[in-house]
């Protein structure tokens, strides 16, 4: 779409995106309720209004970049406090949440939008701060076909992999797919590797075998929970992040909902969330996630 774009959260990954389509010329009013936010993206090219209205005006995309589906849903629809987006916004406006939420809050906002005679479009991201930064981030898309068609070249101004789902949550479906084989694949590699220190194999030797057997994942080959066999991996400076716990254990718990409200027999992953909640609490919600091996080999050694 041609004409301004409002950016709404210009944290972690809404400040470098937002930078990102500044630096390809794109016309950004941002706007974040925190200073230092705000002022990080204006060091970086970003116009930023006083209100997420005043962003909103005149805009023909509002991207949001929050931490939740009510927050999204606040913004559209308006609180006590505050009027509305939707309410005056312009003909057409492309409502675009790239936020990581509720599958069915995005069917919600998707409803919400749609019926007030404007456009949604979910598109959260995997990539973390470094594809945010890099303009590598993969995006998730759930999108009515002309609505992709006219969103995916945007997009592609902050990520390198653009994919289209299917319709309106489908974009947010994906992700919670992919993040319960995430969290639950992690915590396997780690179980094997606390497993393989007890029965006297070392760290390499089980990289050596799994890395090329059917045990191989992306938690074992590019985030790999102990230092040594994969030389970039959190493990070796010490776990920090990388994705922290926090954010592994809210995805799981948006997929332990949507495991809920579909009714699958479920069990690894409902129990991965309970499980990266233990890590969360034992101070694991800033380390990387990758870090919950050190919990296991704790217990394991009472
Ligand atoms: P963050 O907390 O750093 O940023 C969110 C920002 O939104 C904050 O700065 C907050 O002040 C602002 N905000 C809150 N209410 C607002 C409002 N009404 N209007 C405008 N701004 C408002 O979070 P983040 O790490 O940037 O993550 C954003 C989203 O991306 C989350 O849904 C997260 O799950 C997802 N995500 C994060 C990562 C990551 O590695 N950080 C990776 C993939 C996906």
């Amino acid at each position: 779409p041609q004409g301004r774009i409002a950016f709404l959260g210009l944290g972690h990954m809404g400040g470098p995106m937002a930078a990102n389509l500044v630096k390809a010329g794109k016309d950004v009013v941002g706007y974040d309720p925190v200073p230092a936010a705000a002022d990080a993206a204006r060091a970086h090219g970003v116009k930023v209004a006083e209100s997420a209205l005043d962003a909103a005006a005149g805009a023909s995309v509002v991207l949001t970049m929050l931490q939740a589906g009510q927050q999204v849903l606040d913004l559209y629809r308006g609180t006590e406090d505050q009027r509305g987006l939707l309410e005056g916004a312009a003909p057409r406006t492309m409502f675009l949440d790239c936020s990581t939420i509720n599958v069915n809050e995005a069917r919600e906002a998707a409803a919400v939008v749609t019926e007030a005679g404007y456009r949604f479009i979910d598109a959260p991201v995997s990539g973390g701060v470094v594809g945010a930064e890099a303009a590598t981030l993969t995006f998730m898309v759930g999108a009515e076909d002309a609505d992709f068609a006219e969103v995916e070249p945007l997009l592609e101004l902050m990520g390198k992999r653009v994919v289209h789902c299917g319709g309106h949550g489908s974009g947010q479906a994906a992700k919670v797919c992919n993040n319960m084989i995430l969290g639950a694949s992690m915590i396997a590699v780690c179980e094997a590797f606390v497993l393989g220190e007890k029965l006297g194999i070392t760290h390499d030797v089980l990289f050596d075998v799994a890395a090329h057997a059917s045990g191989q994942c992306w938690a074992l080959t590019t985030n790999c929970p102990v230092p040594g066999p994969v030389p970039t991996s959190p493990a070796n400076r010490n776990y920090e992040p990388g994705f922290t716990g926090a954010l592994m254990a809210k995805d799981l718990h948006l997929a332990l909902q949507a495991v809920e409200s579909t009714g699958v027999a479920a069990r690894v992953g409902p129990l991965a969330a309970k499980i990266y909640d233990e890590f969360v609490e034992h101070g694991g919600a800033t380390r990387d996630f990758s870090g919950i091996i050190t919990d296991i080999r704790y217990r394991s050694n009472p």
